[in-house]
């Protein structure tokens, strides 16, 4: 019995050892001797997100030579982030970047970093007010929600006004649909107020014939296009969709009712510039969209983590990024049709 104790005991202790001396070396986290690059630990709201996508590529093509990166996939769920980030304040990650699930989470996971000591570079998903003010080591890379909205409603009137056709019933109002993002998420809001704002700016009337929420997926924006048709049909207008997945699964539905062939016209717009997005510009499904610079923000992102990862305060010379208030990086947004596709490769 003693003898099968001990047995059992050493065996413990054996796995113990075994586990984290693997997982420090599966993940990089080694801490080093001097000279070694800082460990960042970045966690992303979930990788099945095409956009996001293109900002981890970024990010790790970013880190090259300057950081270990460990990216792991937060599942669009926040409490599977809580848990990575945990495990990261674990493992002692010299900064964090994180792209929260919900962005009202940020308070909890900027406590848990400072008790730490972690700085904190948010991305994409911008955390309350109030949250970044909690600590001097929290720090936002994104993009201007409003500008993005702004361009693509910009998109919408300028096909208007030279397509007097575009008019359809001859009302002389712009019926159009909105497919959302995630509601709550500041691009899927801003984007959608500041599109229609755009839109009246330009002294155009309009007339809402349907919005709904396709959570920034392409599926689900074909699904509720599809069903915008079935219940409106010509009414329909014009499509601005909060991103380039959505105006994507919307092209789908009205290629299925008939568009795009036969001189059966639809104008549509997304935001982002993903790959997919371009080509549907050349193909002239997709009316325009808007450059939403991932390679910059992941960029942007890890630099900013790197030098916190030292122990410096960023600025623009050791970031390469300008600071707005010290503490957030602000990416432009930029109108791309099919005639400067080349802008957003
Ligand atoms: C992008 C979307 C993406 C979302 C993720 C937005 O800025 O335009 O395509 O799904 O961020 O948070
Ligand atoms: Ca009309």
């Amino acid at each position: 019995m003693k003898k099968w104790t001990a047995t059992l005991l050493i065996g413990v202790m054996l796995t113990v050892v075994g586990c984290s001396s693997g997982s420090s070396g599966a993940e990089g986290g080694d801490s080093g001797g001097a000279g070694t690059e800082p460990n960042i630990g970045v966690a992303i709201y979930k990788f099945d997100d095409t956009f996001m996508t293109g900002v981890r590529n970024a990010i790790t093509e970013a880190a090259n030579g300057k950081a270990k990166v460990d990216i792991v996939d937060s599942q669009n769920s926040q409490p599977t982030q809580n848990d990575k980030i945990d495990l990261f304040i674990t493992k002692k990650v010299d900064a964090l970047v994180i792209n929260p699930v919900d962005r009202t989470a940020a308070g909890v996971m900027i406590d848990k970093a400072k008790a730490a000591d972690i700085p904190v570079v948010f991305l994409n998903r911008e955390p309350l007010p109030e949250d970044m003010k909690k600590w001097d080591k929290v720090y936002y890379v994104g993009a201007k929600a409003e500008e993005s909205g702004t361009i693509s409603g910009q998109l919408i009137v300028d096909y208007w006004k030279a397509n007097p056709d575009a008019d359809k019933n001859k009302d002389g109002v712009l019926q159009y649909v909105m497919l959302k993002g995630e509601p709550g998420h500041q691009d899927a809001e801003l984007r959608t107020k500041y599109s229609v704002q755009a839109l009246e700016d330009a002294g155009i009337k309009v007339e809402k014939v349907a919005e709904d929420t396709g959570m920034w997926d392409r599926v689900k924006g074909q699904e509720k296009m599809a069903a915008f048709l079935a219940a409106h049909g010509d009414k329909i207008e014009a499509v601005l969709a909060n991103n380039d997945d959505m105006a994507l699964g919307a092209v789908e539905a009205l290629k299925a009712a008939g568009y795009f062939t036969g001189g059966k016209k639809m104008p549509v717009v997304g935001v982002d510039a993903t790959a997919p997005a371009l080509q549907a510009l050349k193909d002239g499904t997709m009316l325009g969209t808007v450059l939403n610079d991932a390679k910059n923000q992941g960029k942007a992102a890890l630099n900013l983590a790197a030098v916190l990862a030292k122990g410096e305060v960023p600025n623009k010379d050791s970031s390469g990024y300008d600071l707005t208030d010290g503490k957030f990086v602000w990416i432009p947004y930029k109108k791309i049709t099919k005639d400067n596709i080349d802008d957003a490769q």
